[in-house]
Order: C-alpha cells, then structure tokens, then sequence
C-alpha cells in the first residue's frame, strides 16, 4: 500500500480524498497555489507545499511544479482529484517515468477516452449503442451528406471537448457551415485541437450514466447509474441515484454491458459511461476516465467508497465490490452549490463571512469553505456539494428541503434557493425532466 499521497487538486474533491487517506492510514499531501494558502485542503493534509501564482496553467496544470512537489514530500502516489490533470496522459506518463503511482487508469485508456471519436469508435466495436452521426472527424461535405441523412436537428461536438464546451446545435442546412466553423475555432482555442463530429440532435432525453470500476486485470462491475439531466449550459447542477424512471432489468442490462466493455479492456479504477436515454434507448456519448462531481450518489446508494476503492485498484489490492448486480438501497440526491448570482449565474467570489453546513441522518455535506475563508476568482464556482440519501426518492427530496433550508452561506451569493424553488416543480417531483427541461423553466421564469 502507499505511504504518502499527494493530491493534485484543490476544494472540497482534495478534502474527500483526504479524508480517505486518512480512513486508509496513508499520509496526504496538499499541494496549493498563492491564492489558496489559507484553503482548507490545506489546512487538513499532513503536509503542503505551495507550487505557484493563483493561475492554474502555472499551478494546478503544471506537471513540472508537481512532480517537483513529489519528489520534495516523498509521495509515492498522485490523486488527481476530478478536473485540472486528472485526464492528462502525458501528466500519467511523466508520473510513471518518475517512479510515482498515478491513482487512476493507465494513460492509454485516458488518452483514448479523451478523443471523443476514438471513444465512440472503441465503444461501438464493443457493442456498446451510441448517438447516430458521423463515424469520424468531419469536411464540410461529408457533414452535409450526413446531417441530410441523420436529419435536422443536428449537434456539432469537439472530439477534444469537455466541461459542456465547444457544442453548437444545428436546425437546418444553412447554419450548418458556420456552426462547422465557429466550432473548429473554438476548439482550436479552447482545446488545441479543432476536430469536429457530428451527431443526432436528441430533443428530449435524460441523462444517463453507469458507473463502473476495474481492477485492470481484466475484472470489472458496474455500481449503477445516475440521472444527471437537470442541466444548464450543458452542465449539470443535481443528480441522483438511481434514476427515477429505469426499472430493475433495463438497469440490469445497461450496467452489464458497461462493465463488460471496460472488463474487456482490462480497465484500471472508476470510470463513468454517459448515455442520453430517449424512448427505452441508450446512446453513448463519452466515458470519463476519472472519479464524478458527484459520485457520492452513487456511494450512498452503494455503500461503497470510492476513493478507498481507487487507492485499492492502484495500490494492485484489487476490487473489494464483487457483485455481479450493485445491491442499491434508497435514493440519494446531490445538488452542486456554486458561488453565483442569479439570474444571469455570474460567478460571485469573495469571502464568505458565515457557514453552517446542514446535518442530520442521510446529509452530507462536501465542502471545503468555513466562515472567514475567500473564493478566489481564478478557478471554478463549485463550493460545496449537498448530498441526502433516503429511504426512497419522496423521502430523499423531503430531505434535501429540510438540508437546503438549514444551509447558511453568508457574504457571497449562492445558487442555493434555486434548488428550493426547484422542489416545487412536477417535473422534478415526478423525475420525468429532461436535459433541456431547466433551461426552458430558467427562461420562462426571466421572462
Ligand atoms: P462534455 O464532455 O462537454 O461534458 P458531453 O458529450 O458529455 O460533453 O455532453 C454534455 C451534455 O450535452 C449532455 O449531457 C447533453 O445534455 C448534451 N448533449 C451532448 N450530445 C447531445 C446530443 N447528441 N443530443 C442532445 N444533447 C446532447
């Protein structure tokens, strides 16, 4: 087992991992940037070292800063947390050149998950369904042939894309050549890369994704799934386990398959399989290759815990979940706190002069602020992650009211009441919305 891990990351993922450092005997690493000095993850590691200025190209993304932080500390193994390196495969790579465990899958698989074509090529040739569209990186008039063929609405997507960027929906053959270039632009710009594809544009599904770990020697299981569609931006703000509308079998079938097809590829650690679900049918559209924003869901429903279960896979101790089908009990709901002010959703940093995080039985809260503490301006708006896990999903969202009400975040505006207004809504009450459905409420509320 490792000794000393260094975590990679910052916020309330690098307290979660942490906290499974501890729980595991392991000692933790924080590594942070100026503007982070008086962090939390800071605060709780046993050791910290600070790597650079407030920019995360010259902290956070720096490979060099942090294998020099590795080497100065002694650790013997990297979490990359979720964002910022956790998807690199050169990072993975220079890790192993350098003697030091990555906690995660080996850079191969990452590097092909990473191209979104690649992935969907990988996935179809083993078995797995994905979205109608192009097989492969598209010209102007191959795309033209195929969205005629797919039909209108179209999406153009970034094979290199990631974080709801770089997607440009398409209604008919006239906006299709300057969607096409608009969005080899930005991806240029954005990701350094400016292949596109194109896919079927769903009109109405939900989000859908299994997650799956293995054991990189060719054993696999899935852990179920989540409904991730409450959107914006394409962007997801709540998400809950298991999904309200999929029975047994159907999640049965999906996980199966998703697991087979990670197991075949001798996949090592947690990985996430995203699907949109539309009439009874599954569509691929992208494997993450790392721990989820909200893989708590998953843990309260599973009873598993995750980041122990990466350390276990990269440490060669192997799967401790062994079941073939997840034993799922209750219903969990997780919504993501964002400094941002509403209803525009302008980021909102700055300090944070009161907190009380909620509690009670089946409340979690993730969080890595306190009364006093600042949110830089340089990095993402998430603040803290608010986790109810219920008998069932009426009594998951009872909860989830009562958390939400308890909350105090005083000094910074919050998309906390947002939730609470939420709640109220049928569509939400009954599971049945949709990817697209928040934005459509958003917009008749600001009307
Ligand atoms: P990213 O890697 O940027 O997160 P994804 O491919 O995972 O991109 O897609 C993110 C979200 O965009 C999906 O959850 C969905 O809401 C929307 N989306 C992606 N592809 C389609 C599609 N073919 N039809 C409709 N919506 C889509």
């Amino acid at each position: 087992m490792f000794s000393k891990i260094l975590i990679a990351n910052r916020g309330e993922i690098a307290l979660r991992v942490i906290r499974a450092c501890r729980e595991s005997g392991i000692r933790s690493v924080a590594v942070h940037s100026t503007a982070d000095s008086e962090a939390m993850h800071v605060r709780m590691a046993d050791e910290s070292v600070c790597i650079g200025p407030p920019s995360p190209a010259r902290s956070y993304l720096s490979i060099a800063a942090i294998i020099s932080a590795c080497e100065v500390t002694g650790a013997d193994a990297v979490h990359p947390g979720y964002g910022f390196l956790s998807e690199n495969a050169d990072f993975i790579q220079t890790l192993e050149d350098h003697g030091i465990a990555f906690i995660g899958p080996r850079p191969n698989d990452v590097r092909m998950m990473g191209d979104k074509i690649a992935a969907k090529q990988r996935m179809m040739a083993l078995g797995v369904p994905t979205v109608p569209g192009s097989d492969g990186v598209t010209d102007d008039q191959q795309a033209g042939r195929i969205a005629a063929d797919i039909g209108y609405p179209v999406i153009v997507k970034a094979a290199a894309g990631g974080g709801g960027r770089g997607m440009k929906v398409v209604h008919d053959e006239s906006g299709l050549a300057e969607s096409l270039s608009t969005a080899r632009r930005e991806a240029a710009l954005a990701f350094g890369n400016d292949a596109v594809y194109l896919e079927k544009y769903l009109a109405a599904p939900k989000h859908i994704e299994v997650q799956i770990v293995g054991d990189g020697r060719g054993k696999a299981v899935h852990l179920g799934e989540r409904d991730c569609s409450l959107q914006r931006r394409h962007q997801k703000i709540l998400e809950e386990a298991p999904a309200p509308l999929l029975d047994r079998e159907t999640r049965h079938r999906i996980g199966t398959l998703c697991a087979e097809a990670v197991a075949s590829m001798h996949y090592s650690g947690v990985g996430t399989i995203e699907f949109l679900y539309q009439d009874d049918a599954f569509y691929f559209i992208e494997m993450n290759t790392r721990l989820q924003v909200e893989h708590p869901v998953t843990e309260a429903v599973c009873g598993v815990d995750l980041v122990r279960e990466q350390i276990a896979v990269a440490a060669g101790e192997g799967l401790s979940v062994s079941d073939d089908q997840p034993r799922i009990s209750g219903h969990a709901i997780e919504v993501r706190i964002n400094a941002e002010r509403l209803p525009d959703f302008q980021p909102s940093p700055g300090q944070i002069t009161g907190f009380h995080a909620p509690g009670g039985p089946g409340v979690r809260m993730d969080s890595a602020v306190y009364a006093g503490c600042t949110i830089p301006p340089n990095y993402d708006s998430l603040i803290g992650k608010l986790i109810v896990h219920g008998q069932d999903r009426a009594n998951a969202i009872t909860k989830l009211r009562g958390a939400l009400s308890e909350m105090v975040i005083e000094g910074i505006a919050t998309n906390a009441d947002l939730f609470l207004a939420l709640l109220d809504e049928d569509a939400i009450r009954d599971g049945s919305y949709g990817i697209h459905w928040l934005e459509t409420w958003l917009a008749g509320q600001n009307a």
